[in-house]
C-alpha cells in the first residue's frame, strides 16, 4: 500500500478532530433516519441551507412511521425551497418501505438501504458509516473531486473505467476505525477545503502527498465532463440585389428551421446554388464572408453568395414565395436571424 493510501485516513482524522464540524444538527442523536434525511436533503443543497429545513422535518416527522404516514402535499410542502422534488417523494417511498417491510426499523446491510428508492451506493454507504459506523467507501461529488486529486485521475469521473478506480480508491482509503469520523471528514474536507475552484491547499491536511498540488493540477482535476462534438452544417445562400438595393428573399416552409420567416434562397450546395443562379441569368457572383449561426443541436455555416441583377427580373421571383425587399422600406415581414444580419452587414459595406 502506497504511502498516499495509508497516510489518507490518519491525516484526514487529525484534521476532523481539530477542525471538523461536530455540532450539525444531523450529528446529534445519530439514527439511520436522522442521517438518511439529511444524506438526502444534502445531496444537491448547501449545509447553511439545509439546517432550517432539516429541523422542521424533523420536527414534523420524527421517524420513519410519521413520515410512512403523512400526505406526500406536506412532505413537498416543507420541502418546498429545497428543489429537486423527486428526492422528497423518494424519501417517503422509501419511509413507506421501511414501514411495511423492514418493520419501521432502518435496515443494516448495505444491500437493503440500496434497494430503498432514492438511495444510491454511495448515499446508502454514508448513512450506515456515519449511523452505525459500519466499514462504507463513500463516493459523493465532494469525495469524488478530493480523490481525483489527491490521486492525480485523469478522465471525467462519471465515465464507467475512472469512476470503477475511484471507488477502489475510496475503499482502499476507508479505515477500519473511525469510520464515521473519517466519512464525515472526507465529506468537510471537499465541501469546505477542497473545493472547486480555488482548494485551500495551503492549510489542507492531504497537501503533502497530493498529485494536483505537487503538479500544479488543481484547477484540471477532476477532468471536465467532455463537450460532445456539435455536427457541422453548412449551405450556400444567394443574395440577389438589384441596381435598388432592394435583395429577393424566399419564404421558408412553414414548419421546421425558421418556419414561415423570410430569408435569401438556400441551397445545400455550391453545384444547386450555381444551376440555380444561370437559370436566372446570373452566373457571376461575389463570395461574401461566412456567416455563423449556432442551432441546439447543430452549428450552421452559410455561405453567401452576392449576385448583382438589372431591375426586379421576374424570372427569379415568383408570386408568395419570393419578394423583392428594400431594406430602406422594409416591408412587414418576418426575417429570419440570417436575413437580418446579412443584410444589416451588406447596409455597412
Ligand atoms: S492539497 Fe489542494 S487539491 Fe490536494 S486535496 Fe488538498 S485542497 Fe485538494
Amino acid at each position: 500500500m502506497s504511502a498516499a493510501i495509508r497516510e489518507l485516513a490518519p491525516a484526514l482524522l487529525d484534521w476532523f478532530d481539530r477542525a471538523g464540524r461536530k455540532h450539525l444538527p444531523w450529528q446529534q442523536d445519530r439514527t439511520p433516519y436522522r442521517v438518511w434525511v439529511s444524506e438526502v436533503m444534502l445531496q444537491q443543497t448547501q449545509v447553511a441551507t439545509v439546517i432550517p429545513y432539516y429541523q422542521r422535518f424533523m420536527a414534523r416527522f420524527p421517524d420513519v412511521h410519521a413520515l410512512a404516514a403523512a400526505p406526500t402535499d406536506e412532505v413537498l410542502h416543507l420541502w418546498t425551497g429545497l428543489g429537486y422534488y423527486a428526492r422528497a417523494r423518494n424519501l417517503q417511498k422509501a419511509a413507506q418501505a421501511v414501514a411495511a417491510n423492514h418493520a419501521g426499523v432502518f435496515p443494516e446491510s448495505i444491500d437493503a438501504v440500496q434497494a430503498l428508492p432514492g438511495i444510491g451506493r454511495s448515499t446508502a454507504g454514508a448513512i450506515l458509516a456515519l449511523s452505525r459506523d459500519q466499514r462504507h467507501p463513500i463516493l459523493d461529488g465532494n469525495v469524488k473531486r478530493v480523490l481525483a486529486r489527491y490521486f492525480g485521475i485523469d478522465g471525467f469521473p462519471g465515465e464507467t473505467g475512472v469512476e470503477r478506480e475511484l471507488w477502489r480508491l475510496a475503499d482502499l482509503c476507508t479505515p477500519a476505525q473511525r469510520v464515521a469520523d473519517y466519512t464525515q471528514a472526507i465529506m468537510d474536507l471537499g465541501a469546505t477545503v477542497c473545493v472547486r475552484s480555488r482548494p485551500l491547499c495551503t492549510v489542507c491536511p492531504l497537501s503533502e502527498h497530493c498529485i494536483a498540488r505537487i503538479e500544479h493540477r488543481q484547477t484540471s482535476l477532476p477532468t471536465p465532463k467532455p463537450k460532445k462534438a456539435r455536427p457541422q452544417r453548412s449551405a450556400f445562400a444567394v443574395i440577389a440585389m438589384n441596381d435598388a438595393g432592394a435583395v429577393l428573399l424566399e419564404r421558408r416552409p412553414p414548419t421546421g428551421l425558421w418556419g414561415g420567416l423570410w430569408t435569401f434562397p438556400q441551397f445545400e450546395d455550391r453545384d444547386a446554388a450555381m444551376s440555380w443562379m444561370s437559370t436566372a441569368g446570373h452566373p457571376a457572383s461575389r463570395q461574401l464572408p461566412d456567416y455563423r449561426h449556432s442551432f441546439t443541436h447543430y452549428d450552421l455555416t452559410l455561405q453567401p453568395l452576392l449576385i448583382r441583377v438589372a431591375g426586379t427580373p421576374a424570372a427569379i421571383a415568383e408570386a408568395d414565395t419570393r419578394l423583392w425587399y428594400d431594406p430602406r422600406q422594409p416591408a412587414r415581414i418576418g426575417l429570419a436571424k440570417p436575413a437580418v444580419e446579412l443584410i444589416a452587414m451588406l447596409s455597412s459595406d
